[in-house]
């Protein structure tokens, strides 16, 4: 991709946690994000590289209408729905938003002639997998989701593969691990509705402004007991789409990558990470597993630096929590607004 000739990107999803900080990266490599998300999850606060369009991506029309408007060349597809549990209770939805709603964005790409996509995949795909408890996963281990979400993401990438051999679309999808940490400015960061990931909620815990933490599980079959995952800071994941969108791909090509650092981090390391960061313990508990938590999913990340020359720059766990922590102690937006005076930092309205 050609960043003189072809700068505008629809960024769906913009609004979103890495959404946004996929169209930081952009704007800082000269592209032009224009992001284009319904605000049902993500924050118009966070929207401040490029234009923002609200819209649904089902809407046929608005999508078209952004594409044209702002001279789309390449899309970076995040729009989705996210929560595992929310896609047991209500696989209908999600069939709708991920598949369908990838549908619709195909077909409007096909319709304006935009060839590029990069897709907001996840590891969720692989599920539990017929791998060894503790073997990295490479891009071609058993798909097995272990939720409607997982197969909505295996799903929409299949579907991508097919169009892409059938119109010409080239793309990358990529099937993210554990996205965490914040952008070093303090400006966007992580802010779910619930949140149900490990590292913001050990944060709160810490600072007081939470429950106490729940370790899910102590004897799973690792060194300590206690979960492996492999920790990708936002900001590497965000780089890895810009990387993804500049690939030198051919006409019709597919790639799933891997994006990962290739180490596990257990919970136990995690929570007295962010200890040391917070200079308070986490409180926490001890508790029962989570249904359907596998013991390690950690990345096999050979793949991304072979295709896209990527490799994670700011993942070290202590890089991670610090800047979460500096999000959390003092975010610009979401319910959770935890800073110690409890007031919105000025916003920049773009
Ligand atoms: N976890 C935990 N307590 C929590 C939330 C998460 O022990 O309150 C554990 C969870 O079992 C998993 C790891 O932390 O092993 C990461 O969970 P998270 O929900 O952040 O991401 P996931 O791996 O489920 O996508």
């Amino acid at each position: 991709m050609d960043r003189g000739t072809t700068p505008a990107v629809l960024v769906t999803g913009g609004a979103g946690y890495i959404g946004a900080h996929t169209a930081k990266a952009l704007h800082e490599l000269g592209f032009v994000p224009v992001v284009y998300d319904n605000l049902i999850s993500g924050f118009r606060e966070a929207v401040r590289w490029g234009p923002f369009v609200h819209g649904d991506i089902r809407d046929r029309a608005a999508l078209g209408e952004a594409m044209e408007t702002h001279g789309v060349k390449a899309v970076i597809h995040f729009a989705g729905l996210i929560e595992v549990g929310r896609s047991v209770a209500r696989p209908d939805l999600f069939w709708d938003v991920n598949v369908a709603g990838t549908t619709c964005l195909l077909t409007v790409m096909r319709e304006r002639g935009v060839g590029r996509l990069v897709f907001s995949s996840s590891a969720a795909v692989y599920g539990q997998g017929g791998r060894g408890a503790l073997e990295t996963i490479p891009e071609h281990a058993e798909k097995a989701p272990a939720s409607p979400y997982g197969d909505t993401k295996l799903a929409a990438e299949w579907m991508i593969q097919a169009q892409c051999r059938a119109y010409g679309l080239s793309a990358v999808a990529l099937r993210y691990f554990n996205a965490a940490g914040a952008d070093p400015s303090g400006l966007i960061g992580e802010a779910h509705e619930p949140e149900t990931h490990l590292i913001p909620l050990a944060i709160a815990a810490a600072l007081g402004d939470g429950k106490p933490l729940t370790v899910f599980g102590q004897d799973f079959d690792t060194p300590d007991g206690t979960c492996l995952r492999d920790y990708i800071h936002v900001s590497d994941l965000a780089a890895a789409h810009v990387a993804a969108l500049e690939a030198d791909l051919p006409v019709g090509a597919f790639e799933a990558v891997n994006v990962g650092t290739g180490q596990g981090r257990s919970v136990t390391e995690v929570v007295e990470t962010v200890g040391r960061a917070a200079g308070r313990a986490v409180p926490h508990s001890l508790g029962a597993r989570r249904a359907g938590d596998p013991p390690s999913l950690v990345a096999d990340p050979r793949r991304a630096l072979e295709l896209l020359r990527w490799a994670p720059r700011h993942s070290s766990i202590d890089e991670i929590v610090a800047d979460a922590l500096r999000w959390e102690r003092n975010p610009c937006y979401g319910s959770g607004l935890r800073g110690s005076t409890g007031r919105r930092k000025s916003q920049i309205v773009v």
